[in-house]
């Protein structure tokens, strides 16, 4: 038997046999917090490792609240529940055992019942480890490897969830493509090795550069991609600035004295010519590619559209 430091909430009636109860769970560091069938059981549910109902009564009142704890179809690892409870009111406890409750009848041998409260235990702990396996692997995998921001594909989920998003509410949703000037320079004169550390103290500077709010992302090589939800134009151009401002001021490298700059390219949603996340990509991609032409170290914003367009020859 794994007898190993845990409470067990113990929801049953005044009139209960207690002792037998007693005898069976407390062995080893198990700890019995008492209480009656009420609304309490719910909140304290959550700060125990099993909740154990005693329900002599056939049918049992506290049917209501051993399904109001068993596990939703979604929901992750839940407080695990064990009912004991009388074999002739069997029937309706059979729905609570398919549900996912473990159910010992009445009279139980005291060995069974504390070797099916460790099983619980056991799975349940086993059932946590594998939430918190899955939860690290969902971060790696939306992460870059090299720099610890957003990757490619989660940036491109989230441009998409982002975009349906600012279309359905009516928000704006504005991008900045940032792209680091010169820098095969820094690898052909540094190396690659110190190459990486530049483009990590980089994705570093631009994280603390932008809102929580915000999505930064790698979105290849040197190039790094800043989704600003609910944010027009006019603030995804503060930003830019500010990002730019920040990065030439850096010092970075192996000896500390390396400067960068970038080129940026911001495009926002609404635009008429922004109908898509493809577009807002291609937007901003485009006035990366002007602001790299103009000389670098500088941002472009994505052509603001012309209202009045220029007089055809059937208006002259
Ligand atoms: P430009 O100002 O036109 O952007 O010049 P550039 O040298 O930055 O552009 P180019 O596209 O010619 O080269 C990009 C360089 O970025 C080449 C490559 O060595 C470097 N690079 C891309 N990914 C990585 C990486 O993961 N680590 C390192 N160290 N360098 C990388
Ligand atoms: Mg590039
Ligand atoms: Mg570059």
């Amino acid at each position: 038997m794994s007898a190993r430091p845990c409470t067990l909430l113990v929801v049953e009636e005044a009139d209960s046999n207690q002792a037998e109860l007693t005898r069976a769970l407390e062995p080893g560091e198990r700890v019995l917090r008492r209480i009656p069938p009420g609304p309490e059981v719910m909140r304290l549910a959550a700060e125990v490792d099993l909740v154990l109902f005693h329900a002599p009564g056939c049918p049992s009142t506290m049917r209501p609240l051993v399904d109001r704890l068993l596990p939703q179809v979604e929901g992750g690892p839940s407080t695990p529940v064990l009912v004991v409870a009388r074999r002739e009111c069997m029937r309706p406890w059979l729905e609570v055992l398919r549900r996912g409750a473990e159910v010992v009848f009445d009279p139980y041998d005291g060995d069974e019942l504390s070797a099916r409260v460790d099983r619980l235990l056991d799975a349940q702990a086993r059932l946590k480890r594998l939430a918190g396996q899955v939860g690290e692997l969902q971060r790696l995998s939306s992460t870059d490897g090299l720099t610890g921001v957003h990757n490619h594909r989660h940036f491109q989920e989230r441009l998409r969830d982002e975009f349906r998003r600012a279309q359905r509410y009516d928000d704006p949703l504005s991008l900045i493509l940032l792209d680091l000037d010169h820098f095969k320079q820094v690898n052909d004169r540094y190396g690659h090795t110190a190459g990486d550390g530049v483009l990590r103290e980089v994705a570093a500077a631009l994280q603390r550069g932008v809102r929580e709010t915000d999505l930064v992302a790698r979105y290849g090589g040197e190039e790094f991609a800043v989704l600003l939800p609910r944010t027009h134009l006019t603030g995804a151009l503060t930003v830019a600035e500010r990002v730019r401002r920040e990065l030439a001021l850096l010092e970075v490298g192996p000896d500390g004295r390396l400067k960068v700059t970038a080129s940026l390219g911001v495009s926002s949603f609404p635009h008429r010519t922004v109908l898509s996340p493809e577009q807002l990509l291609l937007t901003a991609d485009e006035a990366l590619y002007r602001a790299k032409a103009d000389g670098r170290d500088r941002i472009s914003l994505h052509t603001p559209l012309t209202l009045f367009p220029p007089p055809g020859p059937r208006d002259e």
